[in-house]
């Protein structure tokens, strides 16, 4: 342990740049923990759009180490069920009502909630402090600590502060990584989708649905407040508006008509994996989109990321106490977060091979791979804990080791 000296010349025992969901799930599990923690984030303003919508079983776990799960469940929307249709004609019904965990569905919530939730509660922690609209510009460390530059976005004005450690949970682009000289491995897919959502009048209630046809995929999840969210393959959109492309391609695929519905956010976007070749570097170190991406179709980036910060919450403690085993903790985190990514994102990329899988032959493909092998007797058992990623290895600490956790 260092002297209290030497301990007032830091600011906190650590930085962690972005207040996203995996930044402020780290606060929150590292102020519960007594650890003196800052956090910054060039946002000075709420989120208002949201990606991440879906929430796993074992995230939910997380959530209920800080007393949360209760919370989330109340402002979201339980999905107990799944139905998958190929031209119209249903395949298979997925049931997460008997999955076995204490939190049988998948929870959708906007992750702009989500991430309002998460910042309310750091008022529990008296040890946790956090800064909007402070950029993280540049950073040096040392045998003992890091010296973080940053600038507040309204003004300029360029600061320096110190901590022990930093935590990068500043997205896929982070700054924090190129900082640090970590290097990343990347492919982008060619599946581009358009995402809208909708006042939901449908007759869908809280089921989320998935339609295939040979020319595209629609996919359907419901969101709280009466709002639905859709999901279409867009590999055609050419100069076509999005959002007309969407309510075309939903009518022409799912028959329903959205035309005269109100609709709240509309974005495209595309998919990229991509995985950091080492997830630190002295006393840096990431999390989340910072670390990894996968294909979004699927909805696990932002659940691996909540995994990321859960077992880094539990290592940082002990490095902070014992700074020899920093680099034993960080190996470990690295070799068991790399497998978890690794498992989810070579699902996300199946799956949506499976589902964007274009033309008349793909469809009948699709459709005897769908209902004759997922939904066999054999494999059907196993599709909703797959789904709700409670197979993913190291899915959260429940699942990791104790003795991998107890390094000196
Ligand atoms: C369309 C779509 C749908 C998705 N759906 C799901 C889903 O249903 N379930 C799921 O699990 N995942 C989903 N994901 C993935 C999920 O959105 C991400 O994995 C998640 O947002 C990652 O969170 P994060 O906190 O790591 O990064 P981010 O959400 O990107 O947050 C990073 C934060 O860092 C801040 N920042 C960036 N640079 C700096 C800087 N230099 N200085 C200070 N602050 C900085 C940003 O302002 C931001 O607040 C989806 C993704 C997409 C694209």
């Amino acid at each position: 342990m260092k002297s209290p000296e030497q301990n007032k010349s830091f600011d906190a025992d650590a930085i962690i740049i972005g207040a996203g969901p995996i930044g402020l799930m780290l606060a929150n599990l590292l102020g519960e923990r007594g650890v003196r923690t800052r956090v910054f984030d060039l946002r000075a303003k709420p989120l208002e759009n949201s990606m991440a919508i879906g929430v796993t079983p074992p995230s939910m776990e997380i959530l209920r180490r800080l007393g949360l799960d209760q919370t989330f469940r109340e402002a979201g929307v339980t999905v107990r069920h799944a139905e998958v249709h190929e031209s119209r004609k249903r395949l298979g019904r997925l049931d997460f009502a008997h999955l076995k965990s204490d939190y049988p569905f998948f929870l959708s919530i906007p992750q702009a909630r989500t991430v309002e939730i998460l910042f309310a509660n750091l008022r529990k922690y008296s040890c946790v402090e956090v800064h909007p609209g402070v950029e993280f510009v540049g950073m040096q460390q040392d045998e003992h600590g890091v010296t973080v530059s940053i600038r507040t976005v309204a003004t300029r004005d360029a600061f320096k502060v110190r901590s022990k450690f930093l935590v990068g949970c500043d997205g896929h682009r982070s700054a924090v990584r190129g900082a640090a000289g970590l290097t990343v491995t990347e492919k982008t897919y060619p599946q581009r989708f358009v995402m809208a959502d909708f006042t939901d009048r449908t007759d869908l209630g809280s089921e989320a649905r998935l339609f295939f046809a040979p020319e595209a995929s629609v996919e359907s999840f419901p969101l709280p407040g009466g709002w639905r969210r859709w999901i279409v393959l867009a590999n055609d959109l050419g100069e076509e508006l999005p959002e007309e492309y969407l309510v075309q391609t939903v009518k022409r695929l799912a028959r329903y008509d959205l035309t005269e519905e109100p609709v709240r956010f509309v974005s495209t976007f595309g998919a990229k994996r991509m995985l950091v070749n080492h997830y630190h570097a002295g006393r840096v170190v990431l999390a989340g989109d910072a670390a990894h991406t996968m294909s979004s179709i699927g909805g696990q980036g932002m659940n691996t990321g909540f995994a990321d910060a859960e077992m880094l919450a539990e290592l940082l403690p002990g490095a902070l106490q014992n700074p020899d085993s920093m680099e034993r903790r960080f190996a470990t985190y690295d070799r068991v977060r790399r497998t978890a990514y690794t498992a989810a994102a070579d699902r996300a990329e199946r799956g949506m091979w499976l589902g964007t899988m274009q033309g008349r032959l793909a469809s009948l493909f699709r459709k005897h791979i769908i209902r004759d092998v997922l939904f066999s007797r054999f494999l059907e058992r196993h599709l909703a804990p797959h789904f709700a990623m409670l197979t993913i290895p190291f899915c959260n600490l429940n699942n990791v080791p104790t003795e991998w956790l107890t390094i000196l």
